[in-house]
């Protein structure tokens, strides 16, 4: 058994540390408070083609997989970016040239793809649905076809990135969930183009207030006979599980690697202080109660990083990875939780200071446990699907 990354991931690893090096903390925090994208960073990602890492080498990216993305993110999270802004890079990278170059038409590889290796264009991904959260299959927003066209109806939540995407991926029912048998049937993945929608009244969008991750607004969605040629369909009619778990499964990988990333910043920042500051005379750090959690925090990083190197490697490998998957997402939101708290604790009462960076790493830290998938339904994955214990629901 090998545990060394492969040269790709590790020459990933290099280029983006070698980017962030130049942003700091402060830099991260000036982003959150003024509510602003990093447009410096994203614009150095661009040139160093590290937008376009898992677009095939055929249409201008990389040609790398899941892992050297996954590395990707670990790294810019790592860097002091945290959960936030580490999630919305995967929103481009990841949900739209992964899902694309996977199960895209050669029309819609051909147009998208160069374009989103480079960043020029951008992409986010709506399922979430005011009624519909947990229970994705459930979801209502209907797509009527209507001769060369689909005409859809519904409404979305916490669409986050629709500002800068000219892409939507758009998970709708094209056979109510009612009468979907199985219930994976009937789903459709719709490829909209976000200005042209908005600009013919089809389609508008309400950013939520929200507590943390402000660098990327997330918004209410609604649509209102929005028309999207058929031509624009992700994979097959009816047959949209089949994309949809191939974006899910990697989102789960990539927010584990987001997560861990905000973990270990909030783990640096957490030592450095307990090695600097002194009560009593002596630093913090020597108190076991300061220190024993950090340490436990370390070890917690670590386990969480070989499942999510782990579930990466399945997928790439086109090996089944749910398990993994959901096991790498479970344990890297509650690392970087755990790490976050910690931090909060070690930093006393100025870890409430917004001069300190803990509060954002803790709010970031919060939403890896219920977004883009509860801690409850990856308990309930693995207690039904690994485990064999009856449902509840
Ligand atoms: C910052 C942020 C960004 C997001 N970005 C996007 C995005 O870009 N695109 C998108 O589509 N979505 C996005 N989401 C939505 C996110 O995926 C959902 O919030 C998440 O799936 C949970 O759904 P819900 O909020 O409807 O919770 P609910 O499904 O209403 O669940 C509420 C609570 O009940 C629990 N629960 C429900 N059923 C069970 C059960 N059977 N057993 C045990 N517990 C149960 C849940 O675990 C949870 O604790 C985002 C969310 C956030 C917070």
């Amino acid at each position: 058994m090998d545990f060394t990354l492969p040269d790709s991931a590790l020459a990933v690893q290099r280029g983006i540390a070698d980017i962030c090096a130049r942003y700091d903390l402060d830099y991260w925090q000036r982003c959150e408070t003024d509510k602003r994208w990093p447009e410096e960073v994203w614009a150095e990602l661009a040139k160093g083609g590290w937008l376009g890492l898992a677009v095939p080498e055929e249409y201008g990216g990389g040609g790398q997989g899941l892992l050297e993305l996954a590395v990707a993110t670990e790294t810019l999270s790592a860097s002091g970016s945290a959960g936030g802004s580490a999630f919305t890079y995967v929103l481009t990278p990841g949900f739209g040239a992964m899902t694309l170059a996977r199960h895209g038409s050669r029309r819609q590889r051909e147009q998208l793809l160069p374009r989103l290796a480079t960043g020029e264009i951008e992409t986010c991904f709506a399922l979430t649905e005011p009624d519909a959260g947990s229970n994705a299959l459930g979801i209502s927003t209907f797509a009527r076809r209507d001769g060369d066209e689909f005409v859809v109806k519904g409404q979305k939540i916490w669409i986050t990135g629709v500002q800068r995407a000219t892409w939507m991926l758009l998970v709708t029912r094209t056979v109510p969930a009612a009468e979907a048998k199985p219930r994976t049937h009937g789903m459709t993945v719709l490829l909209v183009n976000v200005p042209e929608a908005v600009a013919a009244g089809q389609l508008s969008f309400q950013p939520i207030p929200k507590m943390g991750a402000n660098t990327t607004p997330s918004n209410m969605v609604f649509i209102d006979d929005l028309r999207v040629p058929a031509a624009n369909v992700v994979g097959e009619v009816d047959q949209g599980a089949a994309v949809l778990w191939d974006i899910l499964n990697p989102e789960r990988i990539l927010l584990a690697a987001s997560a861990l990333g905000g973990a270990e910043v909030a783990l640096k920042v957490a030592v450095q202080y307990a090695k600097e500051r002194e009560v009593f005379g002596r630093p913090i750090g020597a108190n076991q109660a300061i220190a024993f959690p950090l340490a436990q925090v370390k070890a917690k990083i670590e386990l969480a990083r070989l499942m999510l190197y782990k579930a990466a490697w399945l997928f790439d490998n086109q090996r089944p990875c749910g398990t993994e998957a959901n096991i790498a997402k479970l344990t890297a939101s509650q690392a970087a939780w755990e790490a976050a708290d910690h931090a909060f604790q070690t930093h006393g009462g100025m870890a409430y200071s917004l001069e300190y960076p803990v509060a954002r790493l803790l709010a970031d830290a919060r939403i890896g446990k219920v977004a883009p998938v509860t801690e409850e339904l990856l308990l309930n994955y693995l207690a039904t699907q690994v485990l064999g214990l009856p449902r509840s629901f």
